[in-house]
């Protein structure tokens, strides 16, 4: 059995790992007193590819926590000439570089000047890089990053990058983005981190101390010093108390009539004074109507409020009232996390200072975005494996210290620490429910809020996961109103879909045994291990079995994976997309190859299910030998696994042998892993839905900014499987379109088949964006085309002004954002993720550029099995859903009643074929040019300029 683990309290202290280690302060001490000066280091350099760019200029200052020691600034001639963009940042000009140090040279001062010294960074790998490329880097320093240091000791921190620290912390730095002043900012952030950490908690710090105390490196030896320095201004302990849930206001109930809970929001009505920046909106106030009804009566209702209706009062308010009134839960579920945080985070909270009534409101999420404080403390007491690891366990203690919730929303997790947070995250195969109480589980305790609250937020995920399970997962509730509900049907397919993932597979079925390397006989792994416990001995012969029934399953499961590879590579073509999918039709399971695939796929089947009898008689053997007790991390790990493999095996046998006429089946190659994936997922889930999802509320609200096409909504009805009973409401945005909007029709662009295509889409942007200065944003609907327009308008001269982004070439989709938001003249070329939920008021964004109608891929497994089960696909599916897209890609442009901007479409099917007018029925009633593409530019230029 593992150690016991006391029990513990959330909210305050609960970083035991089990294992009270408490290191000697005196021990700590000499640690402290050993460290060497820092030297904080900065490069500023011609770009960010330290093979073909160049150093410009380094900056150094070594410093003990007194004092400054020494300084280093040296300018540095590239020999070539250095981008604007990179002069305009650091102010630095080019005659200044003409004839400065040779970068070998200066490199080697700065490698002299860190020369035993600690080095310390700001986000410093690429600094550590063009050292590295120069032969100048000595391999046994690492660098102490003041980054990752912030990260953990400033969580609430706006952002982390060391302009805004500075701003906000108000570091002296005469000159931003020079050199030596940044490396200087460095230093002064590394001293207040220091600080922080000194006044930390005296309970906090003694757990991070034993964490950090057995280890080397820079990040560990830092917080040992810091840790154990004293602290001047001791603080006594703070209950942390939680937030109470009543304001203590009269006992008044909502009103039962809906026009007198419409009328609340009416321009005479009590929030009309309470909501600040209040406009009368009739669109508004006639979806709460429509809300309040449905709900009064039962029923379901589609709404579609366009962009500036204030979807979320109308139907907030009136489903309070209900719930307060007659004590019915109300569930609101989102696709999207932005969503979720504007409810809870700005509309909730600002309803729960107008309304006169009282309401309890919470977020629930699915189980795996919370931590389970058990799977951590038992993580906790695990060595780490390196520097990264220590900081992820630094960040979460720093984190449970305060969080009242155990979301990992709250911990803004990077890179790998995603794949960390998987060993602490709360898992259902891990999960010893009956052995944690609610005080001692994030789970139990967002669950138990959700069954007293008025109103639950939730994610589709998880209203789809409840649905699947049966229910159980979220409180018992009344009434549903699904936002953004364009999103059910890919989100119900997404959450049911399966996988089994080869490497994955293999990964699991190695863990349990495999042969030794030495070939002694005996299998090595976790059963094994068990195996050695005696007092498992009354399963010994289950182990037994399981051990080469384990090793031949994974030579099974390799063959079959190796096959299918190579049927796949015969199968996809020499195209560059990111995810390539081969659909398992049932043309493809006659053909040739398959019958071998068939054969190994039997095989594997017939191997894992052998296992999975011997594992559950193992399994079994152990509980009842335990009789009730907990059983310890081992046997917690082989049931994990017995569960993984018993729903891989269940993938297996339906898509490769026994395949089900309503699901569909495919395999993916996703590039970015290098996995083969055997996938599944049900071709209808209007179904489903409708039986398990709003066939037992009292009432179900539809909403969202794009749900009708053609004034209809029989696209969106049939998908999420409604019938003739909904009631139907379409609520026009309030904006005056006509005068805010200038849609732009190039009637001389090449056809997107064309060869000339992609030049032409070139062209067009870059005059756009030049004319429009920047502010530009081009909707694209393939990776490779963004790709080669992106690395076109890269070399032209007549675009230096603009900053060009590309997503996934520049950066991902949250950083890009930022730039844009931030950069002065920003062009950024994006596909799917950036067609939606982008919303930029006001000048920043302009213009929007469609390069392309954004039809389906017909290649798309799940679209082309459900194409197949139409009559007439294109019209049914096809065109709804490109249109809606193009509906939601045009709502990037106006957002407020102020915006103005022009909307530009480069795909001329949209003027040359019949369907051409669906797409235009479903863009708001802007102005119009329809002309050559040679004017649109200007013409795009003076309606910005027009006030
Ligand atoms: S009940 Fe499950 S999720 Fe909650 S702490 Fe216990 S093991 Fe973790």
């Amino acid at each position: 059995m593992g150690a016991s683990i006391a029990p513990v309290t959330i909210g305050r202290t609960y970083y035991s790992s089990g294992l009270r280690f408490r290191p000697g302060l005196g021990r700590l001490r000499r640690i402290a007193a050993a460290l060497p000066e820092y030297a904080a280091l900065d490069l500023e350099t011609t770009g960010l590819d330290p093979a073909r760019d160049r150093v410009i200029e380094i900056g150094a200052v070594a410093f003990t926590p007194d004092r400054i020691t020494s300084t280093l600034e040296q300018l540095v001639d590239p020999g070539r000439a250095v981008p604007d963009v990179v002069l305009r940042l650091t102010g630095i000009k080019q005659e200044e570089l003409r004839g400065a140090a040779n970068p070998d040279d200066a490199l080697r001062r700065l490698a002299d000047f860190l020369r035993g010294r600690q080095p310390v960074g700001h986000g410093a790998r690429l600094d550590v890089e063009f050292l590295e490329a120069a032969g100048l880097w000595d391999g046994s320093q690492q660098v102490l990053d003041t980054l990752d240091i912030a990260r953990i000791l400033l969580p609430a921190a706006g952002s982390h990058s060391l302009p805004l620290l500075s701003t906000e912390m108000g570091f002296i730095q005469p000159r931003p983005h020079r050199a030596l002043d940044d490396a200087d900012a460095t230093r002064q952030l590394l001293l207040r981190l220091r600080e922080e950490a000194v006044a930390l908690d005296q309970g906090l710090k003694e757990s991070m101390l034993a964490l950090v105390a057995p280890y080397p490196w820079p990040a560990a030896r830092f917080f040992a010093e810091a840790l154990t320095a004293p602290n001047p201004n001791p603080d006594p302990e703070i209950a942390v108390g939680r937030e109470s849930g009543g304001r203590g206001r009269a006992a008044e109930l909502p009103p039962d009539d809906p026009t007198a809970v419409a009328a609340l929001l009416g321009p005479d009505g009590r929030l009309a004074d309470l909501v600040p920046g209040y406009e009368h909106r009739e669109p508004q106030l006639q979806m709460l109507l429509a809300v309040a009804q449905i709900q009064s009566r039962g029923g379901m209702l589609v709404v579609e409020a366009g962009t500036g209706t204030g979807k979320s009062l109308a139907y907030l308010v009136p489903s309070i009232a209900r719930a307060v009134r007659h004590r019915e839960r109300v569930v609101v579920s989102t696709n999207t996390h932005t969503l979720q945080e504007q409810l809870m985070v700005k509309d909730l909270p600002g309803l729960r200072e107008w309304l006169p009534w009282d309401f309890k409101a919470c977020l629930l999420k699915g189980r795996s975005n919370y931590v389970s404080l058990r799977r951590w403390r038992r993580y906790l007491a695990e060595p780490c494996k390196d520097a990264e690891e220590l900081m992820f366990k630094l960040k979460v203690l720093m984190w449970l210290h305060t969080t009242e919730s155990g979301d990992r929303s709250e911990l803004r997790l990077h890179g790998r620490e995603e794949v960390l947070w998987t060993r602490i995250a709360s898992d259902p195969l891990d999960c010893v429910g009956i052995h944690c109480t609610k005080e001692d589980c994030y789970v139990h305790r967002a669950r138990a809020e959700a069954e007293t609250a008025d109103l639950v937020v939730i994610n589709h995920a998880l209203l789809l996961a409840d649905a699947e399970v049966g229910g159980g997962l979220l409180p018992e509730y009344d009434h549903l109103i699904i936002d953004e509900a364009h999103h059910l049907e890919e989100a119900a397919t997404r959450g049911l879909r399966q996988e089994v993932d080869g490497p994955g597979l293999l990964a699991l079925l190695e863990r349990l045994a495999r042969d030794r390397v030495d070939g002694g006989g005996r299998a090595e792994g976790l059963l094994e291990e068990l195996q050695l416990q005696p007092r498992l001995g009354a399963s010994d012969d289950a182990f037994g079995e399981a051990a080469p029934q384990a090793i031949a399953a994974a030579v099974r499961v390799r063959e079959l994976f190796r096959i299918a590879d190579v049927w796949v590579a015969a199968r996809l073509g020499e195209t560059e997309r990111r995810e390539e999918s081969v659909r398992i039709t049932a043309a493809l399971r006659e053909d040739d190859g398959w019958a071998h695939i068939r054969e190994e796929a039997e095989n594997a089947v017939t191997a894992l299910a052998a296992l999975d009898a011997s594992l559950r008689r193992a399994v079994a053997g152990v509980r009842e030998w335990l009789g009730g007790e907990e059983p310890d991390q081992g046997v917690r790990e082989l049931e994990m696994i017995r569960g993984r493999l018993d729903g891989s095996l269940g993938v297996l046998d339906e898509a490769l042998l026994r395949p089900d006429a309503n699901r569909v089946y495919w395999f993916s190659q996703v590039s970015r892993a290098e996995n083969l994936l055997l996938r599944a997922a049900p071709i209808n889930v209007g179904s489903l839905l409708r039986d398990r999802v709003y066939g037992e509320r009292r009432s179900t609200v539809f909403t969202s900014a794009t749900l009708a096409v053609g004034g209809t909504f029989d696209y969106f009805s049939s998908r999420a499987g409604l019938g003739p009973e909904i009631e139907e409401l379409i609520l026009p945005s309030p904006f005056d379109f006509y005068h805010q909007a200038l849609v732009c029709l190039p009637t001389d662009m090449p056809l997107p088949e064309d060869e000339s295509f992609d030049a032409a889409v070139e062209q067009l942007i870059a005059s756009v964006a030049r004319r429009a200065g920047g502010r530009t944003l081009a909707l694209f609907t393939s990776h490779r085309q963004l790709r080669d327009v992106h690395a076109g308008l890269k070399q032209r001269v007549d675009l230096d002004e603009v900053l060009i982004l590309g997503q996934g070439i520049d950066g991902q989709r949250r950083q890009l954002l930022k730039t844009f938001e931030e950069a002065e003249r920003p062009l950024l070329l994006g596909t799917a993720s950036f067609w939606e939920g982008i919303d930029i008021p006001g000048e920043r964004l302009s213009c929007v550029i469609v390069v392309r109608l954004p039809f389906p891929v017909p290649t798309d497994p799940v679209y082309a099995a459900r194409a197949e089960q139409l009559r007439e696909p294109f019209s049914q599916l096809a065109l709804p859903q490109a249109a809606l897209r193009l509906k939601q890609g045009f709502g990037r442009l106006i957002r407020r009643s102020t915006d103005r901007g022009a909307v530009v479409i480069l795909d001329n099917r949209i003027l040359g074929r019949d369907y051409g007018k669906a797409f235009l029925d479903v863009l708001p009633p802007a102005s119009r040019y329809v002309g050559p593409g040679a004017q649109v530019a200007n013409r795009v230029g003076d309606w910005l300029a027009r006030v």
